[in-house]
């Protein structure tokens, strides 16, 4: 290895986050929209760098960007390493334009050494939940897994339909509508996808990076309604009540207990209900609640525990509902599944990072990530963790240039390594 050549990438990286940032800015953080025209900005400037450097651009009917080097624009079949370009409101400028980045540096520092397999960059859209409901919308387009329910659900701010949002953007939604897959998933012999870490693993363990083996799926419900009845708080006697917020109450306590078994029988599961609230219009501190809404996020590495909670929910609801003479309506679920990384580009990837001088270390990812789409569509596919302090989705993430530098030299040093 050249020995300027690392320095001379790591700025060429600094200068990408420290621009794209600035175009993007949103309070104490960036917010990069899912199929807005900031988005499709960074995607521009990300564009004009590969094309600086030598590289090919494409988009594909999705509206995600492409970058290879020029030899290897019509290959048939190539490595993907790739991730997304949007971000969540007021969020940080590292989830997932460092994957990105990762992509075009090692694209760059491929250049004049020539790639034995052929490898492309891929910069996603539209991974974030936070603007239409649903995620992984760019790799769900491309790979033919997008619903009509994801195409047809409205946007946070203005209400309009992905759909409408794609076609302002001059995409054609009607293939992705039939459920058409926009590259034939058997091109793609393999997709890397460098992510920070959005947990405190790797900062309490000291170690800039990690391959990850698998990554947890979930169901999701927006808003599970629990219906009871009003009344006067200090004249309706207990046994006269039906309490909406006891119910939830007692959901979800007996979902946290499960949890707590689930844990010490060696399971893989979190849970989370972030969004509670009574009718503002209707509620008072005197007043028994007519209603309650609340959020609930399941998420296990295991296919089995996720079908273990969903069964347990409904037989919970249905008895509480009993007890306390209440209903619940769930609305509609949004699952996702589970998906396991690929044997061999994991043992592969381990090899690499030794390679490079850094003790292997794997770990699972508790976070979704568009990798987990192209598992489910038959690809091979394997991440790279980076070190990053304060989590991820908020302004504070942290992640060191030189850990960064880490992770994108383990992936060079994995695709260097592979035979054609
Ligand atoms: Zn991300």
């Amino acid at each position: 290895m050249n020995a300027a050549e690392p320095d001379t990438l790591s700025l060429l990286a600094q200068k990408i986050f420290d621009d794209l940032r600035a175009m993007s800015p949103d309070g104490a953080g960036v917010s990069r929209p899912a199929y807005s025209s900031i988005e499709t900005r960074a995607l521009d400037y990300l564009s004009d760098v590969a094309r600086a450097h030598g590289l090919a651009v494409d988009h594909d009917a999705a509206g995600n960007g492409w970058f290879c080097l020029p030899e290897h624009r019509d290959a048939d079949r190539f490595m993907v390493v790739g991730s997304h370009i949007d971000s969540v409101p007021e969020g940080g400028n590292f989830d997932g334009l460092a994957g990105v980045v990762a992509g075009l540096l090692v694209l760059i520092r491929a250049q004049g050494r020539g790639l034995r397999i052929p490898v492309k960059c891929l910069a996603l859209r539209g991974e974030e939940s936070a603007w239409f409901g649903s995620c992984y919308l760019g790799s769900k387009a491309l790979t033919g897994q997008m619903t009509a329910t994801e195409l047809a659900a409205p946007h946070k701010a203005d209400g309009r339909p992905l759909a409408d949002h794609m076609a302002d953007l001059g995409i054609d939604t009607a293939a992705i509508a039939a459920g058409q897959s926009l590259i034939a998933p058997d091109r793609i012999a393999g997709y890397v996808e460098l992510h920070i870490e959005q947990g405190p693993l790797l900062v309490e363990r000291d170690i800039p990076a990690a391959v990850v083996t698998g990554i947890r799926g979930n169901i999701r419900y927006r808003a599970i309604t629990c219906t009871g009845e009003g009344g006067h708080s200090g004249a309706v006697p207990r046994v006269y009540r039906r309490d909406p917020v006891l119910a939830m109450a007692d959901l979800l306590t007996r979902l946290d207990d499960s949890w707590l078994h689930i844990l010490q029988t060696g399971g893989d599961l979190v849970l989370t209900s972030g969004v509670v609230g009574t009718d503002p219009a209707r509620h008072a501190i005197t007043r028994i609640a007519d209603s309650i809404s609340f959020s609930l996020d399941i998420r296990s590495q295991s296919t089995e525990v996720l079908a273990h909670m969903r069964d347990y929910l409904h037989e919970e609801m249905a008895d509480i509902a009993r007890v306390r003479s209440v209903s619940f309506d769930t609305g509609p679920e949004i699952p996702a599944a589970p998906a396991l990384m690929d044997k061999t580009m994991v043992r592969d990837l381990m090899e690499a990072m030794r390679s490079t001088g850094i003790e292997p270390f794997s770990m699972a990812s508790g976070a979704g990530h568009d990798a987990a789409v192209f598992a489910q569509a038959g690809v091979p596919a394997a991440m790279i963790f980076v070190r990053n302090r304060n989590g991820s989705h908020n302004p504070r993430e942290a992640m060191e240039i030189a850990d960064f530098m880490v992770g994108t030299r383990i992936i060079s040093a994995y695709l260097e390594a592979l035979q054609p």
